[in-house]
């Protein structure tokens, strides 16, 4: 293991509280800034459409790496790049458990849901080595508070334990990302995560444990995961995996995610570019016409597949997340199909 915490402290002002920062062979070309938290707890905006009104991340920044992330721009903040320094600088809250225990325990704590997943994943391949969310599940559990964690990351195998005896004292919602089934594909959109199959066996974990599991079939990308087979597909293995609602959401492209996505098409698919430019060109939201087809295409998918369960379409408007509409709306009726369109 090496260490740099003065030089890097210097290097990143952005970076308050930092402790060290760590370099250890197996995350190579990652680096772990470990900062001492002031809290964990972080209010959930009054006008987000948002069905929780707390989060929790003990991370920041994710070597999942995927393209698309709707987060990356929050590490301009601490004055890293939104691009490669999003994926291999990630800033570590080692002391998130203890911090979360004390702000849960205080009289004002009105137990709201809160929500992981929502900015950063918590499972990323940095919490095998961290191991924060175990102390983070058991103060949310001992305190009464609902929570909701959406991932992508299979460590979450390792604390179903602790979640199916949290889910025995407070509401629980998980759920799983995978936007494509496509191998290849996969491996230059998502670089970092652990691949299809491994995911769809994660929902089969979770749902043989007893818990229920929603997948976000999120993002959707025009001209090249959109197709009518390759969804009719997709969602063929997530039921057999046992999902419990699933939920479908086009690609967003915000600020600073816009970009480094948009170079990323050009290197890979150049002939997509100027029909990217065209569906995005009044935004960070695709054109509502592809919106309304891609509605059209899904919803008779999911009725042959029997996901079809749910109160309808629903619109969870557009701060958005990087894996999608979260499994926390989930929480007050965690076995009701859910279908999340936008
Ligand atoms: S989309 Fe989720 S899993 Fe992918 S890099 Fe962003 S936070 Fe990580």
């Amino acid at each position: 293991m090496l260490t740099d915490g003065v030089g890097e402290a210097a290097a990143l002002p952005g970076l308050r509280g930092l402790l060290r920062s760590v370099r250890t062979p197996e995350f190579a070309g990652t680096v772990f800034h470990e900062v001492e938290a002031k809290s964990a707890l972080n209010r959930v905006p009054g006008s987000s459409p948002m069905p929780f009104g707390w989060t929790v991340n003990p991370y920041r920044g994710c070597s999942h790496a995927c393209v698309y992330c709707f987060a990356r721009n929050t590490h301009t903040y601490l004055d890293l790049d939104a691009g490669a320094d999003f994926d291999s600088q990630i800033v570590v809250k080692v002391n998130v458990g203890r911090v979360l225990a004390r702000e849960l325990a205080r009289p004002s704590w009105a137990r709201e849901p809160v929500a992981m997943g929502t900015n950063t994943d918590p499972y990323q391949r940095a919490e095998g080595r961290y191991r924060l969310m175990p102390e983070i599940i058991r103060a949310l559990t001992r305190s009464g508070t609902p929570f909701s964690i959406l991932t992508k990351g299979t460590v979450l195998g390792r604390d179903l334990p602790d979640l199916a005896a949290a889910a025995r004292e407070v509401p629980v919602g998980l759920g799983v990302s995978l936007a494509l089934a496509d191998r290849a594909l996969q491996g230059r959109l998502e670089p970092g995560t652990p691949s299809p199959p491994a995911r769809l066996d994660l929902v089969k974990r979770i749902a043989d444990a007893g818990l229920d599991c929603g997948v976000m079939v999120a993002p959707v990308l025009p001209l090249l995961t959109d197709s009518a087979e390759a969804l009719d597909a997709l969602l063929e293995r997530v039921r057999a995996a046992g999902a419990s609602g699933v939920s479908v959401l086009a690609l967003h492209l915000r600020p600073g995610t816009r970009e480094w996505f948009m170079d990323w098409l050009a290197r890979e698919y150049p002939a997509l570019v100027p029909a990217y430019e065209r569906l995005y060109r009044g935004g960070a939201y695709v054109d509502p016409e592809y919106r309304r087809a891609l509605a059209e295409r899904v919803r008779p998918l999911l009725r042959r597949h029997g996901l079809d369960r749910s109160a309808g379409v629903q619109r969870t408007g557009g701060d958005g997340f990087p894996h999608g509409a979260p499994p926390a709306e989930r929480l007050a009726a965690p076995v009701v199909e859910q279908l999340t369109l936008l």
